[in-house]
C-alpha cells in the first residue's frame, strides 16, 4: 500500500506527472518527512470573495490535505493583496483598492482589514485549513523593491509610469499560456494594453509610479519613484521570500493562466538566471460557472458564501458542491445543484450519525493503537483495514486522489464505506474519519440538524417550530387528527413542511 505515486496535472508540461519533491528529507525517519512547498494565489481584498473565487482554495486545501495524507510535510502559502492590482489585467486602470476606498470614503487600510476578515471567515466555514503562511503583500514592499533593483538591469526598462519587465529577454514568455498562440497571446495583450512606450504588448508593469499631481493612500520611495509594486511582483516575492526558489507547486485559478502566472514565471526567470518558472507544478483550477445568469452582479444578487448561508445553506455543501466535480472541470452553479450537493452531505452524516456513540469510543481507541506515526495517514490506514473490504476501499480511494485528485470518485468510495453492511461500525467509522482528513468534509461532527434549511429571513424560530411540533406529536396520540392537522397547517403557513416517514428527510424544513 501507499505505492501508489501522486500523480498531478501541471499546466506548464500540460500532462499528468509523478510529483518529486524538492526537499526529499530523509525516508523513513520521524520528522524528517519529505516537504511539499505549496504556493496559491491569494485575494484582492477590496470586496467579498465571490464562491466562484473560493473554489481555488478549497481546491488547493484538497491538494494540500492529499499531500499531508501521502506523508508530505506540508509549507502551504496563501497571500493577500492589499496593493497593486489593477481594475483591469492591464496596466492601466485604478489600483482595485484605492478605488474602493475612494467610493467608500475610507481609508484604504480599513477597507483591507475588513476584507482580510471577510475573506478568512469564509475559508473558516468551508473548512479549509489554515496555511503556514497568510503574508499580506504590502509587509513586503521591501523586499519587492531589492527583488527588482535584482532584476531591473538586464530584464526591464522605464517609462515615465514606471519600470516595466521586457518579456523578450526570458526564454519562451507565456509558455504556460500555449492554449493560445504566441500571436494570439500577443495580441490579446495589444487589446488590454495601450501603455505608449512599451517594447512588446505584454511587457508588464512590475513598480508603477504615481502619475504626477496624485496621491495613492498606500505609496512607497523607489528607486524609480514614488509609487507602488506590481501584483505580478508581490507574488514572486512572497513565494521566494518564503518558500525559496523552486518551490513544488504553485496553484491558481485558470484565470491567472494566461497573464498573471506567465509574468510571475518571467520575474523567476530573470531573478534566477535560469529558464526554470520557479516552481515544479503548476495547477489551475477551472471556472465556477452560473449559465441562467439569474445571478449575476447586474442581478444585484452577488454570489458570495454569506448569500448561501443566509438563504439557509450549510456552507459545507458548497464544498461538497466542489469536490463533486473535478477541479480541472467547469463547475456548473445553480440553487437546485446546491441543494441537491446538500442532500448528499446530509445521507451521508445521517449515516455516520446512525452508527452507535460506542463505536466512536471504539474509533479513539484505535486511533491510539496506529502503527508507527512516521508512517503516511494513507498507509496508515491501510495497515489497521488490513485488507479486507475496508482496506481495499482505503486502496480505492488513495488510488483516486493520487489521480490528480480524483474526488468524485473518492467521495463515491466514501460513500460506500457508509453504506457496507457486515462490517464492524468502528471500522467503517475508522475508515471514513481518514477519508475525511482528505476530503474536509467534517463529517464526524456535523448532525443531521446543523444541516437543517435555516433562510435568515423565515418568520418562525426552531424553538417555535420543536414548541408545534410536541403538540402535533401528542394530538396524534390522543387521535385528535383534527388538531394534528391544523397545527401542520399554521406550520405550513409560516413556510415549514412537516416531512413524516422519509427516512432520510428531516422531520421539517424551512423555506
Ligand atoms: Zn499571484
Amino acid at each position: 500500500m501507499n505505492d501508489v505515486p501522486l500523480k498531478l496535472f501541471n499546466s506548464l508540461t500540460r500532462k499528468q506527472e509523478v510529483f518529486t519533491p524538492v526537499h526529499p528529507g530523509t525516508p523513513g525517519v520521524a520528522g524528517q518527512e519529505a516537504e511539499a512547498r505549496v504556493y496559491t494565489c491569494g485575494p484582492t481584498v477590496y470586496n467579498y470573495p465571490h464562491i466562484g473565487n473560493l473554489r481555488a482554495y478549497v481546491f488547493a486545501d484538497v491538494l494540500g490535505r492529499t499531500l499531508s495524507w501521502k506523508g508530505y510535510n506540508l509549507t502551504h502559502v496563501i497571500n493577500i493583496t492589499d496593493v497593486g492590482h489593477l481594475t483591469d489585467d492591464a496596466d492601466e486602470g485604478e489600483d482595485k483598492l484605492e478605488k474602493m476606498a475612494a467610493q467608500k470614503a475610507q481609508s484604504i487600510w480599513d477597507i483591507a482589514r475588513h476584507y482580510t476578515q471577510a475573506y478568512w471567515e469564509d475559508i473558516k466555514a468551508l473548512n479549509i485549513r489554515q496555511p503556514a503562511h497568510w503574508p499580506i503583500a504590502t509587509d513586503y514592499v521591501p523586499q519587492m523593491i531589492e527583488f527588482a533593483k535584482n532584476i531591473a538591469d538586464k530584464h526591464c526598462y522605464e517609462l515615465e509610469s514606471g519600470l516595466y519587465f521586457d518579456t523578450a529577454t526570458v526564454a519562451e514568455y507565456g509558455q504556460l499560456a500555449r492554449a493560445i498562440t504566441a500571436e494570439e497571446h500577443e495580441s490579446e495583450h495589444a487589446r488590454i494594453n495601450t501603455v505608449e512606450g512599451k517594447r512588446h504588448a505584454a511587457d508588464f508593469a512590475i513598480w508603477r509610479n504615481t502619475p504626477p499631481g496624485e496621491m495613492r493612500q498606500m505609496e512607497w520611495e523607489s528607486p524609480w519613484g514614488r509609487g507602488a509594486p506590481g501584483w505580478h511582483l508581490e507574488c514572486s516575492v512572497m513565494g521566494e521570500e518564503l518558500l525559496g526558489f523552486p518551490f513544488d507547486i504553485h496553484t491558481g485559478g485558470i484565470d491567472h493562466r494566461e497573464i498573471h502566472h506567465p509574468n510571475e514565471i518571467a520575474q523567476n526567470q530573470a531573478f534566477c538566471h535560469s529558464d526554470a518558472s520557479g516552481a515544479n507544478i503548476w495547477m489551475h483550477n477551472n471556472f465556477l460557472v452560473e449559465r441562467s445568469g439569474k445571478m449575476s452582479k447586474s442581478s444585484g444578487e452577488f454570489l458570495r458564501l454569506q448569500l448561501l448561508i443566509d438563504k439557509g445553506y450549510h456552507p459545507l455543501a458548497y464544498r461538497m458542491m466542489c469536490l463533486q466535480a473535478h477541479y480541472r472541470s467547469e463547475l456548473e452553479f445553480s440553487w437546485e445543484g446546491l441543494g441537491a450537493a446538500l442532500t448528499r452531505l446530509k445521507r451521508l452524516v445521517i449515516r455516520i450519525e446512525g452508527l452507535n456513540p460506542h463505536d466512536r469510543a471504539a474509533l479513539d481507541n484505535r486511533a491510539d493503537s496506529a502503527p508507527a506515526a512516521d508512517m503516511p495517514a494513507s498507509a496508515r490506514a491501510a495497515a489497521w483495514a488490513n485488507g479486507g473490504r475496508i482496506g481495499q476501499a482505503i486502496e480505492r480511494f488513495d488510488a483516486a486522489m493520487s489521480d490528480d485528485l480524483n474526488t468524485p470518485i473518492a467521495l463515491t468510495v466514501l460513500e460506500e464505506v457508509a453504506a457496507f453492511k457486515k462490517v464492524e461500525p468502528a471500522e467503517k467509522l475508522a475508515a471514513i474519519a481518514a477519508m475525511d482528513t482528505v476530503l474536509g468534509l467534517n463529517l464526524l461532527s456535523l448532525t443531521r440538524a446543523s444541516l437543517r434549511m435555516r433562510p435568515k429571513d423565515a418568520i418562525i424560530t426552531e424553538a417555535e417550530i420543536e414548541t408545534a411540533l410536541a403538540r402535533r406529536k401528542e394530538a396524534r396520540v390522543q387521535k385528535d387528527f383534527t388538531a394534528s392537522d391544523a397545527i401542520r397547517d399554521e406550520l405550513a403557513a409560516k413556510g415549514v413542511e412537516i416531512m413524516d416517514g422519509d427516512p432520510f428527510g428531516w422531520d421539517w424544513k424551512l423555506g
